[in-house]
C-alpha cells in the first residue's frame, strides 16, 4: 500500500520521507525515514507553550542528527496522537457519562484511534511519550494493548552509569547492563479472575476436581495464570544473545525462579540454554559446560535466581551484561537497577517485536508536573538515542549520550564548588550533597545544555 493511501481520518503524512521496513532483527531505513510521535499525556504533552518532555527530546534528536550528517539525514514526524490528547482531538464533545456507556473496545478506540494503529503498523518505528490509563474505564493500560497489538515481545532498557551522578551504591559506576524483559506473557497475559465471580469459581472447581488441587475451604480466592510459552521465551532469549553479540557483551544471564516455578520459570531457563547451543554453538557457551579459563571470543550464557539477582547486581555488577528476564523479573528488576544508578530519569527503554518498535520513557505520566517545564527529558532524550542505534544512526544515538553525559559531568563540577542552581532537574539537582529539588533547573534549560553539548 502507498502511504498516501492509508485512509487516515485526522493525520497527515509527511509528503517527504520513507517508510522503515523491519524484518525480524532486520532494520532498514533510508536517509529519509518517517518515524511516528506521540507526545503522551501528562509531562509528555506540551501545554500552553511549554513543551513537554517528547517534544524536548524530539528537539535533541533532530539536531543530534543534523550536527552527525550535516543535511545527509533528516527525519520526517508523523504526528499521532494516544491518550488524552486522542479523546480531546477525535471526540471533543464526548461526556464522561458517555463515554461510561461505551463497550471496552469502544473506550479503547477514544484513547486509542485507529489512525494511530495504522500508522504505527505502516511506518514500524514511534517514538511515545508516556500515557495515562484512564481509571474507571473498562479497558486495559493502552500502553500493554499497544505491546500485545503490535507484538512487541522485546521490552529493553539498557541501564549505565552517567558520571557525575551521586549514585547511591559504589558499585553503580562499573553498571552497564541491559535488561531483555519478555513484553507479553507471564502474569501479565490479562488471565486474571475476580474474586467471587463465576469464572473465578469455575476454574477452582476445575481445579480441585479435575486437577486434584487443593483450596482452603470456604476462602475467597481471586486467580491469575501465570503463562510462559517456548516460543515466546525462545524468542525474547534469542534477540538477548542475538544484542550481546551484536554489540560485544561478554555475558546473558536467564533470570528465574525455577526453583519456585519449574514449569514456568524453570521452563525459560531451560529452554534458554537449549536455544543457545541449538542456534549460537559457535558464539556462545553454556557457564557450566566451561572447563578452565572461559575460552577468548564466546560469549558465555548463565542463568540466575531472581532474588540472588537483586543482591548481585549491587554487590558484583562488573559480572553482568545482558539480563534475559521473564515479565515479571524483568520489571522489577530494570527498575531496581535504574535507582542505583540515579533514577528512572535516566533510564530509557524500547518495546520491539519482529515488524515495529516503539521507543519510550521508562517513567510514567507523572502528573503533578504536566506543563510546569520541569520533568526530567532524559529518560526519552536516551530512548531516541536507543531508536537512532536501532536505525543504524549510531553517530547522532552517541552524540545524545555524550551530550548528556558532558552535562552532568558539568553539574557534578559546579556541585563540587557549591554553585546554584545546576543544569539539571530536580530530581538529579536534589541527588548531590548540600543540594535540594529547588536548585536544579528548567527541563528546558537541561535541553538547551545538551544541545551545547552536542555541537
Ligand atoms: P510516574 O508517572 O512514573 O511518576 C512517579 C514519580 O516518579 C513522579 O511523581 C516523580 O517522583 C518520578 N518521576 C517520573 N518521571 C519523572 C521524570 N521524567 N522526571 C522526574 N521525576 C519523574 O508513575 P505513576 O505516578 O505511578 O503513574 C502515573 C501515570 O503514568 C499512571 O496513569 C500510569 O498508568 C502511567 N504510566 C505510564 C507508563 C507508560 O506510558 N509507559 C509507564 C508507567 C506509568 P517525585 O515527585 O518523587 O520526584
Amino acid at each position: 500500500m502507498a502511504k498516501n493511501n492509508l485512509q487516515l481520518e485526522k493525520l497527515t503524512v509527511p509528503s517527504s520521507g520513507d517508510r522503515i521496513k523491519i524484518s525480524g532483527s532486520k532494520v532498514k531505513a533510508s536517509d529519509n525515514p518517517i518515524i511516528v510521535l506521540i507526545e503522551g499525556d501528562g509531562i509528555g504533552k506540551t501545554v500552553n507553550n511549554i513543551l513537554g518532555i517528547t517534544a524536548l527530546a524530539r528537539e535533541v534528536i533532530d539536531t543530534a542528527v543534523e550536527v552527525a550528517y550535516a543535511g545527509e539525514r533528516t527525519i520526517h514526524w508523523l504526528k499521532a496522537y494516544a491518550g488524552d490528547t486522542a479523546r480531546k482531538r477525535y471526540y471533543p464533545n464526548l461526556s464522561d457519562d458517555e463515554f461510561k456507556t461505551m463497550s471496552a473496545k469502544d473506550q479503547r478506540g477514544v484513547y486509542l484511534p485507529s489512525d494511530t494503529l495504522k500508522v504505527v503498523e505502516y511506518f514500524s518505528i514511534g517514538l511515545k511519550g508516556p500515557l495515562t490509563t484512564p481509571i474507571g474505564g473498562g479497558f486495559k493500560s493502552i500502553n500493554v494493548y499497544l505491546r500485545q497489538y503490535f507484538d512487541l515481545y522485546a521490552c529493553v532498557r539498557p541501564v549505565r552509569y552517567f558520571a557525575g551522578v551521586p549514585a547511591l551504591n559504589k558499585n553503580a559506576v562499573h553498571f552497564d547492563m541491559v535488561v531483555f524483559r519478555e513484553n507479553l506473557e507471564d502474569v501479565y497475559a490479562g488471565m486474571e479472575f475476580e474474586p467471587g465471580s463465576d469464572e473465578a469459581r469455575k476454574l477452582q472447581k476445575f481445579l480441585e476436581k479435575e486437577l486434584g488441587e487443593t483450596f482452603h475451604h470456604g476462602w475467597n480466592y481471586g486467580l491469575g495464570i501465570k503463562l510462559m510459552s517456548e516460543q515466546g521465551s525462545k524468542q525474547l532469549i534469542r534477540r538477548a544473545i542475538e544484542y550481546a553479540l551484536d554489540k560485544g557483551y561478554k555475558t546473558v544471564t536467564l533470570i528465574h525462579k525455577g526453583n519456585i516455578m519449574k514449569y514456568t520459570e524453570g521452563a525459560f531457563r531451560k529452554w534458554g540454554y537449549e536455544l543457545a547451543k541449538k542456534e549460537f554453538s559457535d558464539q556462545v557457551i553454556a557457564e557450566h559446560d566451561i572447563k578452565g579459563t572461559p575460552p577468548q571470543g564466546k560469549v558465555i550464557i548463565n542463568d540466575r535466581i531472581a532474588d540472588s539477582m537483586f543482591y548481585q547486581i549491587q554487590t558484583r555488577p562488573r559480572e553482568y551484561g545482558v539480563l534475559a528476564c521473564p515479565n515479571l523479573n524483568g520489571d522489577y528488576l530494570s527498575d531496581a537497577l535504574a535507582a542505583l544508578v540515579g533514577g528512572l530519569g535516566l533510564a530509557p527503554g524500547a518495546n520491539i517485536g519482529d515488524h515495529c518498535a516503539l521507543f519510550e520513557a521508562t517513567h510514567g505520566t507523572a502528573p503533578k508536573y504536566t506543563g510546569k517545564d520541569v520533568a526530567n527529558p532524559a529518560s526519552i532524550m536516551l530512548s531516541g538515542a536507543l531508536m537512532l542505534d536501532y536505525i543504524g544512526w549510531n553517530k547522532a544515538a552517541e552524540l545524545i549520550r555524550s551530550g548528556i553525559t558532558a552535562t552532568i559531568t558539568q553539574a557534578a563540577q559546579m556541585a563540587q564548588l557549591g554553585k546554584k542552581p545546576l543544569p539539571l532537574t530536580y530530581d538529579l539537582a536534589r541527588q548531590y550533597d548540600g543540594y535540594t529539588e529547588s536548585d536544579g533547573a528548567k527541563a528546558s534549560t537541561f535541553k538547551d545544555k545538551v544541545i551545547q553539548n552536542m555541537k
